[in-house]
């Protein structure tokens, strides 16, 4: 079973695991992030409405990204597996990918969350430079990371999918451990 979802604050280095390990593993990797950017920069209508809220680091609201998800799940190269990065993010979502994975038979998945203490991550962000990284935006992420997204790592916990990484080491490290998780 190659179906995972990552949970982590920004900076944790989700993206940079979950893309390394789909290639590792041939699934796709599925980043809600990306494909918001890539339709802000295609100025397509749903990118149009997400810009706004990406541009402040707040949530893009549930319904565009939950659709978003739903049409990108239904294409046929997941039926080997997935590694879904940055969704979900709230608890709304997690309730939607639960029913919609129960309709594509896919209900079978692992959780992990990629522990990162709060110093570590602010630097690293900060490092990164992105363009909705700067200082003010970073801080707002963290904030709702911690009131909209963190209550999931609790959600998971209690449904026994959940499984917890250091992910304050070396990327190497942190990609071994990921392995050694899906061997387990
Ligand atoms: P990321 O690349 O995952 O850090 O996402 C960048 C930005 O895209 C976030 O700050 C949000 O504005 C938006 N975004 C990505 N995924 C989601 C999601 N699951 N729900 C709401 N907004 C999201």
């Amino acid at each position: 079973m190659m179906r995972f979802i990552f949970l982590g604050p920004p900076g944790a280095g989700k993206g940079t695991q979950a893309q390394t390990l789909a290639e590792h593993w041939n699934i796709p990797h599925i980043s809600t992030g990306d494909i918001l950017r890539q339709a802000l920069r295609e100025k397509t209508p749903l990118g149009v409405q997400a810009q706004g809220y990406m541009d402040k680091g707040e949530l893009v609201p549930d319904g565009l990204v939950q659709d978003m998800v739903k049409e990108r799940l239904n294409q046929r190269d997941t039926q080997s597996g997935w590694i879904l990065d940055g969704f979900p993010r709230t608890v709304t979502q997690a309730t939607f990918l639960s029913v919609l994975l129960q309709e594509l038979n896919q209900s079978q998945h692992q959780v992990v969350n990629l522990d990162v203490p709060d110093d570590v991550v602010v630097a690293r962000l900060l490092e990164r430079g992105r363009n909705d990284d700067t200082e003010e935006v970073i801080r707002r992420r963290l904030e709702v990371y911690r009131s909209d997204t963190a209550p999931l790592i609790d959600y998971y916990r209690q449904q026994q999918i959940l499984v917890v990484v250091n992910g304050n080491q070396s990327q190497e490290e942190v990609t071994n451990e990921l392995k050694a998780v899906v061997n387990s």
